[in-house]
């Protein structure tokens, strides 16, 4: 399936000039969210990610996401896997597993995003689900930006992805953007503002 279709055809892929999170300044931008406003585009999506993960003989028992920004994904993608489905939420400096779900030793899970850009809250869902004897058998990701290393894809993990190496990611594409800091911003210097995407508004 084309990916980047995908994302155009729901308006999650922008074109403009954008502030990111990390203060740099980029002409696009993925609007996660926007590609999982379709339930059954969405599970194409996870359908797609799920033969993956199958192909590569990956054995998951659940789909843990880090809330909120993985959860829809990884709801859809353990309907694709057939396996239960359970989310993490932020506590000072991590994440923990609320709302009475529990987690085996030795329970085989893959932790689930809709995007994976430096993999900051995936690697705390990791850690959550580590401290409860649950054994975290891969990352997977609708959109990976290129800072970590999906298995299939070409660029190479660079130094700001916190993803450990021997756990693999999977992920539909990758989403290489330009970017650049405030001050060597060609938008910038054509006199536009950039504007905040993100979730925070
Ligand atoms: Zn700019």
């Amino acid at each position: 399936m084309n990916v980047e279709q995908a994302y155009k055809d729901a308006n999650a892929l922008l074109e403009g000039h954008f502030l990111l999170a990390s203060g740099n300044h980029s002409n696009r931008y993925l609007q996660s969210a926007k590609v999982l406003e379709n339930p059954k585009k969405a599970s194409l999506l996870t359908d797609a990610l799920a033969s993956m993960i199958k192909d590569a003989g990956i054995e998951v028992d659940t789909v843990c996401a880090p809330a909120l920004g993985g959860v829809l994904a990884g709801y859809e993608l353990a309907r694709s896997l057939n396996v239960r489905s359970i989310f993490v939420e932020k506590k000072e400096g991590g994440m923990e597993l609320r709302r009475g779900f529990e987690v085996a030793q030795g329970e085989k899970i893959i932790i689930c995003e809709d995007i994976i850009t430096t993999g900051g809250s995936a690697l705390k869902a990791a850690q959550a689900i580590e401290a409860l004897g649950g054994e975290v058998v891969a990352f997977a990701s609708l959109a990976n930006r290129g800072f970590c290393k999906r298995i299939g894809g070409n660029d190479t993990a660079k130094a700001e992805c916190a993803l450990p190496d021997n756990v693999p990611l999977f992920a539909l594409d990758d989403f290489t953007f330009e970017m650049f800091t405030p001050d060597a911003c060609p938008m910038c210097k054509e006199g536009s503002t950039a504007i905040k995407p993100g979730s925070k508004g």
